[in-house]
């Protein structure tokens, strides 16, 4: 009846609505021992798998080398585990499903030490509340059994004696019997059963030597059946088959520091060949299997960040603690724990795999490398693990480009979203045969020759020599207080704060990454393809400090000519490697992403493109490569918008010049300003609002991408210590003395 809570709260909430008069205050008097008890095993048990993972952590507390678990319905007529473990003595099948009766903890402190999985004595009991438990077991030298079923803790009858080989066999029955709410909720859902295989998949991945075995009762075969191993790979790719255990990566780690943290991991993880739509992770702390959404998100952070397919990983981790570094009594159904100097043991963790990764990538570019020219040209495979040529189409682009274009009605030449927006698609860009065209275009090209990937190592090499241990620390632990203006931002790490450059920082930020993600970019499709030659002319003109010369005119037109035909012969190799996409027709069309979720300030693309064709030595292969890199750092880098910040000074810019005759003229004549007479309270509300978003996208990027991603890649050159980019203003035991004073 208690159990009805639904129906039993709507009538108490219709009589207290009726009731006119106050109440007196409701009498306090103690719930009856068997509703205690009940409740109690609703929040032990909460469904058919909990019910499994206690009895399975039983047997495995039991020392058992084999486990067999038969279902039916879900778990809800019927769960039978039986194991060959050390059984129960007769002596305690009296008490063994009383509440708080257990073999594996006498007082609280054992609880620092504890090594088996259970402890509250409590997960039998509450069977016995919820559902009808029998239990057959044998101990070591005796001839039979005993078999004794419970109810609501104690035994139905004595135990009668029974054939039994070794160990013990649970059966629950009718599970939720007595909770009719529940029991109907579960009966809807088709998942019980696949939850139960999903845990003891997890168990037996991780306890190898244990034979497991999975059936529906009434079935012949099981569903999941493994056989002891020594190998946790072959134990995996039994369970999980062979698609998954072949992208996996061995990881290990541990720290034996007592000031930060005491720890061993070893596991797996998937490299950039797993596809997945959700994260399996496979977490054992100590042994016991248990969640921990923190270190599950942090790692998926790195994998966001670091494959560019953005696959949600496979996990195996196995983490080891010293025992009293662990509470393992944080959660009814012990499914987290939580840890000792948990916030370190994530960043390190984070910080391997995130290692890992890039080298199993730098490891696929090499090999597509070798493999390349195949006798068959088959590119196609190739490129299905590189991802720099996705096919065209806005199909990885977070955000629509042209939605971060800024239209500049002050701005005479219009800018780029004249590219972005107006022009209508080239023609090859619909063409169907593209595709074909371009892999013929790339089977007459040898890679090999283009690159020898060693200097993209040898750049990577020269970030992490040239990284500044100190700024590491400062990296890695601060945390972010906020913009102290258009280009500093404050962080605080210890007790200290810092004024850092972020254009600097995120500058260097994106160089690194480029070559990280080297030949492995999403792309960012722009929604119309951009002239190469109109925006290297528009770089030119900004440049040019006599627009009224024509001699200056010609010139730049040769330069455009030159650099956009130096471009269109490059644009195999810009594309292979950068994911910057340059079509036949000398249009720019897809840039890398090189942050996940940030797309750059297309403002700056006629710069970037100059730079490309002006700066870049193309002979030499590894200054090639680092000048591109740093061209795009330097493109990405989250300067100021060009458009004034209006939460400043900038606001003046946005006052309206000119007394508004024809507002729909408004964009056209705005231009005229010397002429104008200016109207102090009319605002040009577009624009203004246009520059408060681009202001107020710019400084969520800092906060949301630019400083988690910089704590978890970014190796600062020593430089940055010197160079004005990171300055120590305070410290705040300083600044605690000066208020004391005041
Ligand atoms: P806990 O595991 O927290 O001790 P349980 O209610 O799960 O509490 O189990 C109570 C006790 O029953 C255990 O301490 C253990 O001694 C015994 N027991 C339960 N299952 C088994 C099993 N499969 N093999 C041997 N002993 C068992
Ligand atoms: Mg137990």
């Amino acid at each position: 009846m208690e159990f009805e809570i639904g129906t039993h709260r709507d009538t108490e909430a219709e009589a207290e609505a009726e009731a006119e008069v106050p109440k007196e205050p409701p009498k306090i008097h103690r719930l009856d021992e068997s509703v205690v008890n009940r409740i109690a095993a609703g929040e032990v048990i909460q469904r058919p798998v909990s019910a499994v993972k206690e009895l399975v952590e039983n047997s495995l507390d039991a020392h058992s080398s084999s486990i067999n678990v038969v279902v039916k319905d879900g778990g809800l007529k019927l769960i039978q585990v039986s194991d060959d473990g050390h059984g129960i003595r007769y002596d305690d099948l009296a008490i063994l499903c009383e509440r708080h009766t257990t073999s594996k903890l006498s007082t609280f402190e054992d609880l620092q030490s504890i090594k088996s999985m259970g402890f509250r004595g409590e997960a039998l009991a509450s069977m016995t509340y919820v559902a009808h438990v029998t239990v057959s077991t044998i101990t070591k030298g005796q001839h039979h059994g005993y078999r004794v079923s419970y109810r609501d803790g104690v035994m139905d009858h004595e135990p009668k004696p029974c054939a039994a080989v070794k160990g013990t066999q649970i059966m629950v029955e009718n599970l939720f019997y007595n909770m009719t709410a529940r029991r109907k909720t579960l009966q809807n859902s088709a998942n019980d059963f696949s939850n139960i295989e999903d845990l003891l998949k997890r168990f037996s991945i991780h306890h190898i030597n244990v034979n497991f075995s999975l059936r529906k009762h009434g079935a012949s075969g099981a569903d999941l059946h493994t056989v002891g191993t020594s190998s946790r790979l072959d134990a995996i790719r039994s369970v999980y088959g062979v698609s998954v255990a072949r992208t996996l990566i061995k990881i290990e780690t541990s720290d034996n520091n007592p000031s930060s943290s005491v720890f061993k991991m070893n596991g797996f993880i998937s490299d950039s060949n797993y596809v997945a739509k959700k994260i399996t992770m496979v977490l054992f702390i100590n042994d016991r299997l248990v969640d921990c959404t923190a270190l599950k998100r942090a790692i998926e952070i790195v994998y966001a960040a670091t494959l560019p397919k953005a696959s949600k990983p496979f996990i195996y981790m196995s983490i080891v603690l010293p025992p009293e570094h662990v509470d393992v009594n944080v959660h009814p159904t012990k499914r987290e724990v939580s840890l000792l100097n948990q916030e370190v043991i994530i960043v390190k963790i984070q910080s391997v795999v995130e290692s890992k990764l890039r080298n199993s990538n730098q490891a696929q570019t090499f090999q597509e490398q070798i493999v390349e020219p195949s006798p068959s040209g088959n590119i196609g495979i190739i490129k299905d693990s590189s991802f720099s040529s996705s096919p065209p189409g806005p199909k990885s682009q977070k955000v629509p480009v042209h939605k971060m274009v800024r239209t500049d009605s002050l701005d005479p030449a219009g800018r780029l979203h004249h590219y972005l927006q107006a022009k209508p698609c080239g023609p090859l860009e619909n063409n169907p045969s593209l595709t074909a065209v371009r892999s013929s275009v790339r089977q007459r090209r040898n890679r090999k020759e283009t690159a020898d990937l060693t200097s993209i190592q040898e750049l990577i090499d020269e970030i992490d020599c040239n990284c500044h241990s100190g700024l590491l620390d400062v990296v890695r632990h601060c945390s972010y207080i906020g913009m102290a203006d258009d280009v500093l931002a404050l962080l605080q790490h210890d007790t200290h704060l810092y004024v850092v450059n972020v254009v600097n920082l995120s500058k260097e930020l994106m160089y690194q990454q480029v070559l990280r993600r080297f030949a492995h970019f999403n792309a960012i499709q722009l929604s119309d393809p951009a002239p190469l030659s109109e925006l290297i002319m528009l770089a030119l003109k900004e440049e040019d400090l006599d627009p009224e010369c024509n001699e200056n005119d010609d010139l730049i037109e040769k330069i455009t000519e030159m650099n956009t035909e130096l471009l269109k012969q490059k644009a195999e190799m810009l594309e292979e490697y950068f994911g910057i996409h340059v079509d036949v027709h000398g249009n720019l069309s897809r840039i890398p992403v090189i942050l996940d979720q940030y797309t750059p300030d297309m403002d700056r693309v006629p710069e970037f493109v100059l730079c490309l064709g002006n700066d870049v030595d193309w002979e030499d292969e590894k200054r090639c490569f680092q000048v591109i890199s740093a061209a795009l750092g330097n493109f990405y880098a989250m300067h100021p918008p060009m458009l004034p910040n209006p939460s400043g000074d900038g606001l003046q810019y946005y006052k309206k010049r000119k007394p508004l005759r024809n507002p729909e003229d408004e964009e056209n004549t705005s231009n005229n300003i010397e002429d104008d007479v200016t109207i102090e309270d009319e605002m040009e509300h577009e624009l203004l609002s246009e520059a408060e978003t681009a202001w107020a996208q710019r400084e969520w990027s800092i906060q949301h991408v630019l400083f988690p991603s910089m704590r978890l890649f970014f190796k600062p050159p020593a430089s940055m210590a010197t160079n004005g980019t990171f300055v120590q203003v305070a410290s705040l035991e300083k600044l605690y003395k000066i208020f004391e004073r005041c």
